[in-house]
Parts: structure tokens; C-alpha cells; sequence
């Protein structure tokens, strides 16, 4: 079966003091998912700009942190041994370890780069191709060692503002017995596609 993408256009008329109150139309884009139905909205208006945040005092008072290459392999945890002899799973300048404060059954941070701070225009496609490579390693290893894990999300926080504790970028692996809801619905949805049509979606 063709994937249909659906779409409606929604418009809010007002009058604006902002100009004159003339009559403004602000239009709002509903976007279904194909496979759920859910809907999400897409915005059209920002709010007026406000000064850039400026990280460089924070950067500065927190460089040498747990991630930094001077520390990482001192302070962070390290793997059981049946996941990985060496403790931690490093490819280029990405390091693999256990979260010290997990949500789950396998709870792992994923150190993205060597460097403290790099704001979202210097963060490269080669800086994520070697974080995922670690992360697909942990996921790798630890569903040999315990197959039941079959749960996992690899997500991203980025700075304070979108809940991130520590400046250092690094990427969160988690894996568990148990879907997250959005697994679960997602999953759900899959198997009713599979059942209505016999083709994956
Ligand atoms: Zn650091």
C-alpha cells in the first residue's frame, strides 16, 4: 500500500496591534503520521529575537569536567567485563561507558568528541558517525550478553536549556526489557500495518 502523507492548512484571523490592527491571517500546518495518526502542528510565526545566550563563562568555568579526554578514562564508569574487557568502547575521538545515574536496565553515555564545548554549526556528519558507531557497539554487545534487551533509543540532549547537565557533547544509550511508550505505540502500529497489508511499513 502507498504511504500517504496528509496535511491541513489552518488560519487564524486577528486583528494586530501591531499593525494598526489591520486584519492578519497566521496560518498553522496539521501534519498526520501515516503509520499512527498522530498529529503534530507546525508553527509559522517566532517569537521577536532576543539577545544570543552567551555560554563562554559557563564554558570556561566548567572545561576540564568528567568528559574531558584528561579525566574520562579516570572518572566515568566502566562496563562489566562480559560487555567490555577494556571498560569503556572508543572509536575516533568517541568514548562509550556506563551512566553512573541510569533510568534502565542498560543506561550508557556516549562521549561525541574530545573537545568541551562546540556549539550546533561545528558539530560534523564525522563527529555523529563515530558516536553512533559506538553506540551501535554497546547495543551490539550487550544484546549478546543479555538478549533480552531488546529496547533501545540513542537521543541527544543539548545544553542546559534542553536538559543537559553537562556542556560536553555526548549522546545517551539506553536499552531495556520494556518499551517506552513510544516504542510501544509505534510498535503496535507497525504490527496492525503488517497485519492490514502483509508488506513492513
Ligand atoms: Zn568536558
Amino acid at each position: 500500500m502507498e504511504i500517504k502523507f496528509e496535511r491541513f492548512h489552518l488560519q487564524s484571523d486577528l486583528r494586530s496591534p501591531l499593525q494598526g490592527f489591520e486584519k492578519i491571517s497566521v496560518p498553522t500546518e496539521v501534519r498526520i503520521d501515516p503509520l499512527t495518526g498522530r498529529r503534530s502542528r507546525i508553527i509559522t510565526w517566532t517569537l521577536p529575537p532576543q539577545e544570543r545566550f552567551d555560554f563562554s563563562k559557563m564554558v570556561e568555568q566548567s572545561k576540564g569536567c568528567i568528559f574531558c579526554p584528561e579525566n574520562v578514562l579516570q572518572k566515568t564508569p566502566q562496563f562489566m567485563k562480559e560487555i567490555s574487557a577494556e571498560g569503556r568502547i572508543s572509536i575516533g575521538g568517541a568514548t562509550g561507558f556506563p551512566n553512573l545515574f541510569p533510568a534502565g536496565t542498560y543506561g550508557s553515555v556516549v562521549v561525541l568528541c574530545l573537545d568541551h564545548f562546540l556549539s550546533l554549526n561545528q558539530l560534523t556528519p564525522e563527529i555523529y558517525e563515530e558516536g553512533l558507531s559506538v553506540s551501535v557497539e554497546i547495543i551490539r554487545r550487550t544484546m549478546i550478553f543479555d538478549p533480552d534487551a531488546r529496547y533501545w533509543q540513542v537521543s541527544q540532549n543539548f545544553l542546559l536549556p534542553g536538559g543537559s547537565s553537562i556542556l560536553h557533547p555526548h549522546l545517551q544509550v539506553i536499552g531495556d526489557p520494556l518499551p517506552t511508550n513510544e516504542m510501544g505505540w509505534l510498535l503496535d502500529a507497525s504490527s496492525s500495518y503488517y497485519e492490514r497489508n502483509g508488506t513492513h511499513y
